[in-house]
Order: C-alpha cells, then sequence, then structure tokens
C-alpha cells in the first residue's frame, strides 16, 4: 500500500498517515458561510483537499473514505445581508449553497459525501453544549453560554498560544459576561427577527464554532483522521473546535491530523475589495472586467501548481501559461494517446508518490509535463483525470473537437501542398506565403517539409478565419 505522508500542524511535522480504520478513512473540512459567491481564495481549500480525497480514495478504496464538509447558513454575515437586501435568509443561504456547488464542480472538484448545514444540527449542538455545562467548561450568562477557556489546559497548542498572549494580541471581544475575555460563545440569543431556536437557554442561536464540533461527531465519530481549511481557521475557529470536541468528549482524540491551507493573494497582494482585486470564483469563469473567460480546469492548473502550504499567487500570466499548457497536452493526448486504455489505466506511480508526499502537486504537474514531453498520451491522459482536470468524457469531447479541426483541415493542407510545388517551378511564393499568413490568424500551426504539409489546430483556433480558404 502507498505510504502517505501529512504535514501535521498538531505536531509541526510530516508524518506517516495511518488510519483510524482503514475500512472508514475520515476526513472534515470547514466550508464556506453561504451570504454570497465563492471568492477565489475560497476556492483553495476546496481543490486542495479535493486532491486529497481523490488520493485517499486512490489508496483507501473508493468506498473506504467519509469526506464531510460543512455549510455554514446560520451566522451573523447571513442575518446582515438578509436585512441589507430585504431578502429571506433561507431563499439567500440556498441560492449561495447552490453556486458554490456549481462554481467548485467548474473547477474538477468532487462533491464530499456529507455536505451538512449547521441549521440541521441545532438539537446536536444543544446536546452538546448541555454536556460541556455539565462537565463544568461551560457557564451561562445573561442569555449566552460560554465556554470557559481555562477550564482546557491544552487551549492554544493547536496554534501555539498560550492563553495570556492570546489576550494581549487579539482583539476579543470585552463582554461583562465574560468569565475570562477568551471565552467564546458557544449560544447567544436572538431577538424577535433574528434566526433562533428555543433552547435550555432560552431563544437564541449557536455560535459559528459549535456547528463543527457537532456536525463532525454526529457523521464521523469523536475520533477521526483529518480535519482540514485554510490557515486563518487555526485561530480561534480550529482551537475552539478543539477545545469543544475534546472537552465534551473526553475518550475521543477529536482529529488526529490537522492540515491547513495557505493563503491566496492576487498578484502579489492581499485579495481584498478596497484593492480592487476582489473577484469571485464565477467572475473568473464568466469573464470579468473585460477579461475573457477562464475555464475552471485552467484555474485547478494554477492552483495546483502550488503547494498547498505555501501561499500562492493568482496572476493573468500563470493562467495564460496554464491554458497553453492544457492545450499542449490535449494535443498529445490527441496525437499519440488511446483514450480507451486511459480509462482502466492505474494513474503513473510517481505521480502518486508526488501526492502521496504530503500532496506536492506542483511535483505530480511536473510528472505530466514529462509524460508530454516524451509523448505519453495515454498516461498524459490518465494522470490529467486522476487530478481532476476533466472526466474521462470531457476528454473524449476535447479530443474530438482537436481531431475534427484536424480533418477540416486536410484539404487545406492539401492546397497548401499544390500552391507550394506550384511556387518552386515558378518561383513566385506570395501566393504560399498569403495562405500561410491567413492560416495563421486563423491559429493554425503549420508545418512544411520538403514532401509534406500538416495543419493542425493551434490554441487559437478560429475556424470562421478560414472560411475566406476554402
Ligand atoms: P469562510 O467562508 O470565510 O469561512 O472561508 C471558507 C474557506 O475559505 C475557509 O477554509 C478559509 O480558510 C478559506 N479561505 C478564505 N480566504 C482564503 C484565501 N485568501 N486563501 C485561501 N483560503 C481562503
Ligand atoms: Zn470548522
Amino acid at each position: 500500500m502507498v505510504e502517505i505522508k501529512l504535514h501535521n500542524t498538531k505536531t509541526r511535522k510530516k508524518e506517516v498517515f495511518t488510519p483510524i480504520d482503514v475500512n472508514d478513512v475520515r476526513m472534515y473540512v470547514c466550508g464556506p458561510t453561504v451570504y454570497d459567491r465563492a471568492h477565489l481564495g475560497n476556492a483553495r481549500p476546496v481543490v486542495v483537499f479535493d486532491v486529497l480525497n481523490r488520493l485517499l480514495r486512490h489508496v483507501y478504496g473508493e468506498d473506504h473514505v467519509t469526506y464531510v464538509r460543512n455549510f455554514t447558513d446560520v451566522d451573523d454575515k447571513i442575518i446582515a445581508r438578509a436585512e441589507e437586501s430585504g431578502r429571506e435568509i433561507g431563499q439567500i443561504t440556498s441560492e449561495t449553497t447552490q453556486w458554490f456547488l456549481e462554481d467548485m464542480a467548474a473547477l474538477g472538484a468532487r462533491e464530499p459525501d456529507h455536505m451538512p448545514r449547521a441549521t440541521q444540527y441545532i438539537p446536536q449542538m444543544v446536546t452538546m453544549i448541555e454536556e460541556l455545562i455539565a462537565g463544568g467548561h461551560s457557564y451561562e450568562a445573561e442569555g449566552h453560554v460560554l465556554f470557559a477557556v481555562e477550564s482546557y489546559e491544552n487551549y492554544g497548542a493547536l496554534s501555539g498560544r498560550t492563553v495570556k498572549d492570546m489576550i494581549a494580541g487579539s482583539r476579543v471581544e470585552v463582554a461583562p459576561y465574560k468569565r475570562n475575555p477568551m471565552d467564546f460563545v458557544l449560544w447567544k440569543p436572538s431577538s424577535g427577527d433574528q434566526p433562533g431556536w428555543e433552547s435550555p437557554w432560552g431563544y437564541g442561536r449557536p455560535g459559528w464554532h459549535i456547528e463543527c464540533s457537532a456536525m463532525s461527531y454526529e457523521l464521523l465519530g469523536d475520533s477521526f483522521d483529518i480535519h482540514g481549511g485554510g490557515n486563518d481557521l487555526m485561530f480561534p475557529h480550529h482551537e475552539n473546535e478543539i477545545a469543544q470536541s475534546c472537552c465534551a468528549h473526553p475518550k475521543g482524540d477529536f482529529a488526529r491530523y490537522w492540515m491547513h491551507n495557505e493563503m491566496l493573494q492576487v498578484e502579489g497582494k492581499k485579495m481584498s475589495k478596497s484593492l480592487g482585486n476582489f473577484f469571485t470564483v464565477r467572475d473568473l469563469l464568466d469573464g470579468h472586467d473585460g477579461q475573457p473567460p477562464v475555464p475552471g480546469e485552467v484555474i485547478r492548473f494554477v492552483f495546483l501548481s502550488t503547494h498547498y502550504r505555501k501561499p500562492m499567487d493568482w496572476t493573468v500570466e500563470k493562467a495564460v501559461g496554464a491554458v497553453s499548457k492544457l492545450e499542449d497536452y490535449l494535443r498529445i493526448i490527441e496525437q499519440f494517446g488511446d483514450l480507451e486504455a486511459a480509462k482502466g489505466a492505474e494513474p503513473d506511480k510517481k505521480l502518486i508518490e508526488h501526492l502521496a508526499d504530503d500532496l506536492n502537486t506542483h511535483s505530480a504537474l511536473a510528472e505530466l509535463e514529462k509524460m508530454a514531453n516524451h509523448a505519453q498520451g495515454t498516461e498524459l491522459a490518465t494522470g490529467l483525470v486522476f487530478l481532476g482536470f476533466f472526466t474521462h468524457d470531457d476528454l473524449a469531447k476535447r479530443v474530438e473537437k482537436i481531431r475534427d479541426g484536424k480533418a477540416s483541415l486536410l484539404p487545406l493542407a492539401e492546397k497548401l501542398h499544390a500552391l507550394r510545388l506550384q511556387a518552386m517551378e515558378n518561383k513566385d511564393f506570395s501566393p504560399v506565403d498569403e495562405m500561410k499568413n491567413q492560416l495563421t490568424i486563423a491559429g493554425v500551426m503549420i508545418q512544411m517539409s520538403k514532401d509534406h504539409v500538416q495543419l493542425a489546430p493551434g490554441p487559437n483556433f478560429n475556424p470562421l478565419e478560414l472560411e475566406a480558404l476554402k
């Protein structure tokens, strides 16, 4: 069996991954808060953990992995959005959830096995809060229930902070009802028009962190293998999840391997609305601000070219590079690949080894490049599908398109060949040059030798430009 190594934030080391149960490898990843379109940064953890999901299924078997990613559908940002827009909360969250799924599917991300929504797990959250109160880890004050950070001695261990540092270094919400300023909210009161549920502490709603503890417990148990998310979530969200889960279920380990992706930037700068470099995944897919649409597989390619633990810079230059790389690969597959054979084939061993080495997607892409350089079209097709760039069906359609393009160019190749023979006789090459020019404008690649002419559609192939030549 392939040995997987993962960098564990908990130990700050790359460790051999040993699942609790090889027949059910369990992973939880924090998902989006649904009130707006996902921005490009939100897509990074989705793509990173999608690759891990594919790798785990390859190693342990398609049916031996459980992948959970939640939707936060109760949150103050959602309430604010409903107030601003005058729309119903449920309308906003269900629309945004649907958008998220469509946008992530366009990036080739498979859906997790479970996608729990916070509002469907309120009773489980209430039970967990009751357990925390009974265990002396939480207290009720002025309609709020707070987690007492001092009741959990390992609080801060994941991110390497002490409670003292935290108080000094962060903007904590000071509230008169908190015993310690770092204590965080498990439950808070809702006014009549805010979403709320009846509870032992009155009408209210959960704080943000408790949902992940309650949903992971319900779906994966008190100990599971991998917990993931962006590194902006390490503190306070993941610290708080650990404190809640370990105190409510002291017999379990909660998550054994913690994985955090680094942040995405745009053209070297933090993505932000004020810098004007903020855009959504949908903006890219559809084309925005006068830019052409960027296909999902191109976004995926750019993402995978940077290791997940390094900051990743989205640049137009990288996107342009990825477009031509993928086009090259498709042409190599068309020319040298056997798509039927690729369907049943195992992905290249080296490619898997790179992924098993703490998801080294950068080196996995370098393996694809080697296959391309060796004209290994079938292996290349298998690798691309494995990495989620295409499904077998998409790939077949794309290759077919190139084939049709090539076929439509055959008569033109013959015509160019004839013109060339004629030109050699009468020493006038201008008709040849003219035709070559026209073909280049149409994005056709030309290969001419003494006795034959080959034409192939290039990345910017536009058959309409050929009409004049027919
Ligand atoms: P949110 O909806 O803000 O809770 O974020 C959803 C997911 O996107 C979390 O896993 C975040 O860590 C991740 N995320 C947010 N911004 C970025 C970014 N710029 N780069 C990478 N991941 C991000
Ligand atoms: Zn979470």
